[in-house]
């Protein structure tokens, strides 16, 4: 099953999807396809797409669903038959969740499992607010003012990113009740989701995601 697993990685923002992302992205060895992480690539290559985000993301609205779905479809309908893949921030409206079923359903590619990393709102609210993102990796990392902005990981340099202001936060967690909890259900309506206890350090979501990722390909 290693290389050919398809997990939705699901959670508020700040839940910590992103690193747990390139965790098991390394332990599975499947593509990682992450909808921030390719807004964030074409708005820095200033294409049209990137440009049209770029109001919503700044605002921390969700991108209309239109657009969303025809760049991941594009990633997905390019990966080999047996590749798996890990899906980060993505669906993140029911609509979403739907038309992504229908497309994997017709290739026979069903998801096996979300991974739903859950985090009380006080608690993302304060990691949001001192979140910094590799320019080199991409890791995000909690970063103490008082320490130096470089990467724990590679030395990149650390920048922080526009939609990370109180503004913008508070309406990414309005939107992500109102809108993204639906994903939620949806899947749990269909048995998938496994809830991980997002709180603590680093290292101990990492142990609670690999036991059950353990669990799971040893079915
Ligand atoms: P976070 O999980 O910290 O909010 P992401 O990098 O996943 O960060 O997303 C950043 C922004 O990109 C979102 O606030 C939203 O504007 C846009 N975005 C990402 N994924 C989606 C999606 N599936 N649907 C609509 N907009 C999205
Ligand atoms: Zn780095």
């Amino acid at each position: 099953m290693m290389g050919s697993v398809r997990l939705v990685l699901f959670g508020p923002p700040g839940a910590g999807k992103g690193t747990q992302a390139l965790y098991l992205r390394d332990y599975l060895a499947v593509p990682h396809i992450s909808s921030g992480d390719l807004f964030r690539y074409h708005l820095q290559q200033k294409t049209h797409l990137g440009v049209q985000a770029s109001e919503y993301i700044n605002q921390g609205l969700l991108v209309p669903d239109k657009v969303t779905i025809e760049i991941i479809l594009d990633k997905l309908l390019n990966l080999q038959p047996t590749d798996g893949f890990l899906l980060d921030g993505f669906p993140r409206t029911e609509y979403q969740a739907r038309i992504l079923s229908e497309n994997l359903a017709t290739k026979s590619k069903n998801i096996d499992r979300v991974i739903y990393i859950d985090v009380p709102i006080t608690e993302l609210v304060r990691r949001l607010s001192n979140r910094y993102i590799c320019s080199g990796c991409q890791a995000p990392q909690q970063v103490n003012p008082l320490e130096p902005k470089k990467c724990s990981l590679c030395g990149g340099e650390l920048y922080q990113r526009a939609d990370d202001n109180t503004d913008s936060i508070n309406t990414r967690l309005d939107v992500y009740e109102r809108e993204t909890v639906p994903v939620l259900d949806f899947y749990r309506s269909q048995d998938l989701v496994i809830t991980i206890d997002g709180t603590g350090s680093i290292n101990c979501i990492n142990k609670r995601v690999q036991k059950q990722i353990e669990d799971l390909l040893s079915q």
